[in-house]
Parts: structure tokens; C-alpha cells; sequence
């Protein structure tokens, strides 16, 4: 079964060529970031426009490196939210197009159900699982009973993980996204200032990012005004130890109280090297639980998760209509019971 899959909710513009939900054989990624760097974030509309120069180059080039044809395909995946409206419209009506055109059955994909699938390409996901959600707009801890049900237990009450990375980077002068440049920053530094570690005690599985995110910015700008100098490898290492303390706290309370097969790590935050560290000490305790962590290369959007997310909703019998619209704040369901 060959899947063409489309990813453009953000500032991504990826197409991809998917052999059974688990082999990719092309995973064509036209990034913006250069684009937007110089706006501190991503800009919705210059996005949108990039998007539309990309999509049909992406799609020939996808095609081209699977050495596949439009009539080797059993389906047409894409992410229908959530993400910036002007941005997911591109994808969904490129894959619409193809779709008709081809009279291909058309799979609509939830952005973040892709991020999870990321993790498919190193191993089948085994159910039930629990999946760690870190990325730029959102930080959640997702409980899956089947390869179709995502279900969340707890999430953050303001700021996304990778926000906050790319807020504080910001302050450090580091150009747009800075998770990455603060992860390599965190490792020449200590933990030297304890900023808080919102709701560790708190008998949930949500988190809370905002009050990091102002004493780090207190801190900084206090130093400013009396004149010191601040180690910025420290603030990034005690940044990051905030972080990865309060994401590991709760996914610890989670696998206590949900019974799981694996573990899954993803989203772009998952591409943290002191959060993928911590987690492999941290599921020693739990020897019946395998961590199962996306590939570094596939933290980030891209097509080929939402092939691999695509396959598992198809074998579902999920699948649009023409009339398929973008939902820009589509989100999974609550746990039973759960919901806030
Ligand atoms: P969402 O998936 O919630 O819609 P998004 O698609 O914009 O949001 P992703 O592309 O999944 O977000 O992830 C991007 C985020 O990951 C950015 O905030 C970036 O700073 C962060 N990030 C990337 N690498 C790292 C890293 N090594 N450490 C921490 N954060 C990182
Ligand atoms: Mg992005
Ligand atoms: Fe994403």
C-alpha cells in the first residue's frame, strides 16, 4: 500500500511517499525558517504563500525520489489540523486535487496523531501506549488503547514546551526556533539558578511553562539592569533541567497509574537530547515498558509521519470527502472522565 501524504500546518511544507505505514521512500521537506527567522516566529501569512510555491515541487520530488507514479497509489493522507488555517489549506487542497484526479480515497490526518506515528519508522507501536506530545503548540500526555484512539490525560494550562524554548531563546539572542541551540547550550552549563518546576506535586498529568518562562526572563533582564554578567550556558542548563524535570515528574505519575506496552517520545521537543536522556534512565524503573522515541530527523513536521499515521486510519476505514475542510484547532479527545 503506497501512500502520497501532505504536511503543511506550519511552517513545513513536506510531501511524502509511504510503503505500508512503515517504510518511507520519500520524504521531500521545504522548510521556511529562513523566511521567518527575521520575524522572531512564524509570520501566517508568509507562510501560506510559501507554501503554495513549494507544494507542487515537493509533490514531483516525493514522487520522483520513491520512483513511484500516480497510478502506484492506494491513497492520498494529510494533516487537516491543527495548525494555521492559510498554511493547512494549501496541503488539504493539493491532496484534494490529487485525490480526485486520481480517484483515490482521501485520508484525513490529525497533526499531532502524525507526530506520534513518527515513532513507527523505529518500531510497530505495541497498545496500549503512552505518548509524551512535546512540540511548539503543544505539550500532552496522550494515552492510546488502540492504533486509532488517542485519548489525553493531561496537558499544559498555558505555554507549549517548545515555546517556551524558543521564548527564552529569544531573550538569550539566539535566532527563531532556538530549542535546538539551547539543548546544545544546556550541555556546557549546570544547573545553577533552580527556577521552578510548576505542578510537580500536583496529583495530574498537566503542565505549566509560563512561570518558567518569566523567572528565566526576570532573571536575565534583572542582570541587565544591575550590570552583571550571567553564565548563558547555566540559564540554559538550569532552563532545560526545569523542563525536562516537570515532562519526566508527570510521565513518571502516568506509567504508575496506566498499564502500557511503550512509551512514545515526539513532537519537536522530542528531538531534546537532556529529555531523551532522562527518560532512558527514568524507564529503567519500569522494565515492562518500552520507550519508543521518534527519530531525531522525524521530531520536526514533515509527511512522512502523517504516511505512517494515514496507513493506521485507513486500515480504520477513516476517510474524507471532497469537501474535507481544514480545522486549525482540531484536538484529541479527553480520557473518559478526565477532561478538565
Ligand atoms: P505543533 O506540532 O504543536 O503544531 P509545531 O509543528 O510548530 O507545533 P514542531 O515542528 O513539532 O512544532 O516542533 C518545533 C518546536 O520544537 C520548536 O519550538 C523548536 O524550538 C523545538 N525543538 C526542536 N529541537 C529541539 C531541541 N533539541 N530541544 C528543545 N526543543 C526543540
Ligand atoms: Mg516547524
Ligand atoms: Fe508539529
Amino acid at each position: 500500500t503506497l501512500i502520497l501524504a501532505f504536511e503543511s500546518s506550519c511552517d513545513e511544507t513536506s510531501v511524502a511517499v509511504i510503503e505500508n505505514g512503515s517504510k518511507i521512500l520519500s520524504n521531500v521537506v521545504a522548510t521556511q525558517i529562513n523566511s521567518h527567522k527575521r520575524f522572531g516566529g512564524v509570520v501566517p501569512e508568509v507562510a501560506s504563500r510559501h507554501h503554495i510555491e513549494q507544494i507542487t515541487g515537493c509533490i514531483d520530488d516525493a514522487l520522483r525520489i520513491a520512483k513511484a507514479q500516480y497510478s502506484d497509489l492506494s491513497a492520498v493522507a494529510v494533516t487537516y489540523g491543527p495548525g494555521l488555517v492559510g498554511a493547512l489549506l494549501v496541503g488539504v487542497a493539493a491532496a484534494k486535487a490529487v485525490a480526485f484526479a486520481h480517484n483515490l480515497p482521501l485520508i484525513p490526518v490529525n497533526h499531532m496523531a502524525g507526530h506520534i506515528y513518527a515513532a513507527r519508522f523505529v518500531a510497530p507501536i505495541e497498545f496500549p501506549a503512552l505518548a509524551l506530545l512535546v512540540s511548539g503548540g503543544h505539550t500532552e500526555i496522550v494515552y492510546l488503547p488502540t492504533e486509532n484512539e488517542f485519548q489525553i490525560i493531561g496537558e499544559t494550562r498555558d505555554d507549549a514546551a517548545g515555546e517556551a524554548y524558543d521564548k527564552v531563546g529569544r531573550v538569550l539572542g539566539m535566532t527563531y526556533p532556538s530549542g535546538k541551540q539551547i539543548d546544545d547550550l544546556a550541555h556546557t552549563g549546570q544547573d545553577t539558578f533552580n527556577f521552578p518546576r510548576a505542578m510537580e506535586k500536583e496529583n495530574n498529568f498537566d503542565f505549566s511553562f509560563s512561570g518558567l518562562k518569566s523567572a528565566f526572563i526576570n532573571t536575565v533582564h534583572h542582570a541587565d539592569q544591575i550590570k552583571e554578567t550571567l553564565s548563558k550556558a547555566d540559564l540554559a542548563a538550569s532552563f532545560q533541567q526545569s523542563v525536562v524535570d516537570v515532562l519526566a515528574n508527570k510521565t513518571i505519575r502516568a506509567l504508575k497509574q496506566f498499564k502500557v506496552k511503550q512509551l512514545i517520545l515526539a513532537g519537536g521537543v522530542a528531538a531534546n537530547n537532556g529529555l531523551r536522556e532522562r527518560l532512558d534512565i527514568e524507564l529503567k524503573a519500569f522494565p515492562e515498558v518500552k520507550l519508543l522515541k521518534a527519530p531525531l530527523n522525524l521530531c520536526g513536521d514533515n509527511a512522512a509521519m502523517i504516511g505512517a499515521a494515514g496507513y493506521v486510519a485507513l486500515k480504520n476505514g477513516i476517510h474524507a470527502d471532497l469537501d474535507l475542510n481544514a480545522d486549525p484547532s482540531l484536538e484529541f479527545e479527553w480520557y473518559p472522565g478526565m477532561e478538565k
